[in-house]
């Protein structure tokens, strides 16, 4: 049986810098895989686009452009790399010194990286942190699949049903948090809290025509990727009491959220997993969501959260409006038996140990 690959070589992802949230979920999940895996003894090395900061993780940063996000692409959309790319840079570092690693894991939600699975001389793990998007890109994640499946990863069933591999047989692997950085708060006040890219995927229209109607106050934390789309919900909603909140880091975050009394989660897409749901758990905070991919997996419907039909405001009115039925101490134990960095840190090391060609034959 071959041995577990210890020595990691980590490709982020090209989309943006590490810690400027461009990235959306993934920096969060690549930052918790690297904290765990080197509490457990295994040394890695991210290789990511300039001007990423992520301490205490250390960065080896590389200049060039970055790469489009996959949601800004149409299905058919031919695969681009921009000149100066940071992508083909990071494969080719990735080339030149894998002969010091045992293992690649690639971030990168990206065609070149899955393309260049057979050219690599070692293995190269893949983490698929989004939903199928591109056809381009399907045929790759499929391909890899195809040739090695313990060594691709999804968050969810859901986003791996996206691909057409509803029967994927390699391991998913739902984010985790460090809990201890997540404050338990039992007395919220009463504003709800809308946390993500600011970005048409995300439907933040709905969450604001909800609280027109509910009269509720809410405050959104998250990128500003897209300030036309901001604009324009504010001029179709100008009664709706919502306010920007910025862009904070994880520690003021978890204290603005978790004195929320709910959280609404309206995604267009179908969301790989959502880290924003599992943090509001871990402070407390109950969800209300449309009953559409990683969220409808994470919360418990009735229990620490309410699941509402996508795209139906006012199932979301009913849902923030059935907010009191819910326990805030359920929403903290679920992310305490479900989500720590420990059950991360052990799914991850299954994934990295199940990279044997004999077992690999099995499927
Ligand atoms: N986030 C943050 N500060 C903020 C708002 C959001 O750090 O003020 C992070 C949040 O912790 C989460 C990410 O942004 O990790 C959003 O990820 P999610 O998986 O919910 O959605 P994605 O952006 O990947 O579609």
């Amino acid at each position: 049986m071959a041995k577990t690959p210890h020595k990691l070589l980590v490709l982020s992802t090209p989309v943006g810098p590490l810690g400027t949230g461009l990235g959306g979920g993934v920096e969060l999940t690549l930052f918790n895989m690297a904290q765990v895996l080197e509490q457990r003894g295994y040394s890695l090395t991210v290789l990511a686009p300039q001007g990423s900061k992520l301490p205490p993780l250390a960065i080896d940063t590389l200049p060039g452009a970055l790469q489009d996000t996959a949601q800004s692409q149409g299905r058919q959309t031919p695969i681009t790399l921009p000149p100066q790319s940071v992508l083909a840079a990071m494969c080719e570092t990735a080339r030149q010194r894998q002969s010091q690693f045992d293992a690649i894991v690639n971030f990168a939600y990206d065609w070149l990286p899955f393309f260049l699975t057979p050219f690599f001389e070692i293995p190269i793990f893949h983490f698929v942190s989004m939903g199928s998007l591109n056809d381009g890109m399907d045929e790759v994640v499929q391909k890899a699949v195809q040739s090695h499946p313990q060594r691709v990863t999804f968050y969810t069933r859901t986003q791996a049903a996206t691909f057409g591999l509803d029967d994927h047989q390699g391991l998913y692997i739902p984010s985790g948090l460090d809990l201890s950085l997540y404050d338990f708060c039992d007395r919220p006040g009463t504003p709800l809290a809308w946390v993500g890219r600011i970005a048409p995927e995300k439907g933040l229209e709905d969450a604001v025509a909800a609280i027109g109607e509910t009269g509720d106050e809410m405050t959104v934390w998250g990128v500003m990727q897209c300030p036309d789309y901001w604009d324009e919900i504010r001029q179709r909603y100008p009664q709706a009491k919502v306010t920007y909140g910025g862009f904070l880091p994880t520690e003021a975050l978890q204290t603005a959220l978790g004195q929320c009394r709910g959280l609404v989660m309206t995604s267009k897409w179908v969301e790989a997993f959502g880290n924003v749901a599992i943090e509001a758990l871990a402070c407390g905070v109950p969800v209300v969501s449309y009953r559409r991919g990683g969220p409808a997996e994470i919360i418990r419907d009735g229990e620490t959260g309410w699941l509402v039909d996508p795209d139906s405001v006012a199932g979301l009115v009913a849902g923030i409006e059935k907010l009191p039925q819910l326990s805030r101490l359920a929403c903290r134990q679920q992310a305490e038996a479900e989500y720590s960095l420990a059950a991360m840190g052990d799914r991850l090391e299954q994934w990295l140990s199940q990279s044997s060609p004999t077992q690999e034959l099995c499927h």
